[in-house]
């Protein structure tokens, strides 16, 4: 299993990073949720994701929070809206955003999906951002092959360094070719969702049966932990799973020390079947 992925500009980063949809929602899990992140960043794990759409910021706030005290250990990004992708309102989101978190930057900037904006003018946006210094790296989410065409039309090679989509088990068509063309261009590519929200993924009996014959530092397996190695097992590949408990969160970085067996992924392919045509990308 990889354990890091490499930026286009050479930055190094763990391939295992935390999601925070839905943190900051309720006043009663906050304090695990804190506890849940900071737990994450003392034990290696650097990427933080987190979009002015949660909570409609209810989570960057939360995120600012917890990572006050340790804010250059971690890789921190955010996510702008389509509808707010022109010049003018990406400038204003990414200022909200950074005033949310406390922070006078964000490691990495996204578009989180494609709206009517014209893609030249938010790439243009971004940059101007970057040269600024309120962003270091920038990079697009839910974008398919063809998107991402289109996204080459108007940056160069290195310039977008990240394509979140959603991919798990479940979720496998980006295996037909958008993994190997965002590869092709450097592009990272950030899995969203990875262990299907805590649904009924983990319910299905072939993962039951591949964590039976695991164990990690925290004891037997569980179909979580493999759900999670099995999209690590992917090349430059970053995960992001979402864990607002400590006990979640200390499974989720063992899931790490799982090596998946030729027959664990023959038996994952029976279960979930690989794409054999192209299928349009799935979003959440
Ligand atoms: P995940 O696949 O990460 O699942 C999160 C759920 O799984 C939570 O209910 C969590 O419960 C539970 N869980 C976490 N760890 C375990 C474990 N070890 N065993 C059992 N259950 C567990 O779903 P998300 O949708 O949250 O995706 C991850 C992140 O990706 C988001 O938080 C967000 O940052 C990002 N995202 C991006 C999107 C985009 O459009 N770009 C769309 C969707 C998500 P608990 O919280 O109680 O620990």
């Amino acid at each position: 299993m990889a354990t890091t992925v490499t930026l286009p500009d050479g930055t190094v980063l763990p391939a295992l990073g935390v999601g925070t949809w839905n943190m900051g929602d309720s006043t009663t899990r906050k304090e695990e949720e804190i506890a849940s992140l900071r737990y994450a960043i003392d034990h290696g794990v650097q990427v933080v994701d987190t979009a002015e759409m949660y909570g409609n910021g209810r989570s960057e706030i939360l995120v600012g929070e917890a990572i006050a005290p340790m804010r250059k250990r971690v890789f921190l990004v955010s996510k702008v809206l389509p509808t707010n992708a022109t010049a003018k309102a990406v400038a204003q989101s990414c200022r909200r955003s950074l005033k949310h978190m406390g922070t006078d930057w964000l490691d990495l900037y996204l578009l989180h999906w494609r709206g009517h904006v014209p893609l030249a003018e938010t790439v243009e946006a971004f940059r101007t951002l970057q040269h600024e210094g309120l962003i270091r790296h920038w990079g697009v989410s839910n974008f398919d092959t063809d998107d991402m065409q289109d996204l080459q039309r108007c940056s160069g090679v290195g310039e977008c360094a990240v394509n979140q989509v959603l991919y798990s088990l479940e979720h496998r068509g980006v295996e037909y070719d958008l993994l190997a063309a965002d590869q092709q261009r450097q592009v990272v590519t950030m899995a969203y969702s990875p262990i299907g929200q805590g649904g009924a993924l983990l319910a299905n009996p072939a993962l039951g049966q591949v964590a039976a014959r695991h164990a990690t530092s925290q004891g037997k397996a569980t179909p979580a932990q493999v759900a999670l190695a099995w999209v690590l097992r992917q090349p430059n590949m970053l995960a992001i799973p979402k864990a607002g408990t400590v006990g979640h969160m200390r499974l989720n970085l063992a899931a790490g020390e799982l090596a998946l067996t030729e027959q664990d992924l023959a038996e994952l392919d029976a279960a979930f079947a690989p794409p054999v045509r192209k299928e349009a990308l799935a979003m959440i």
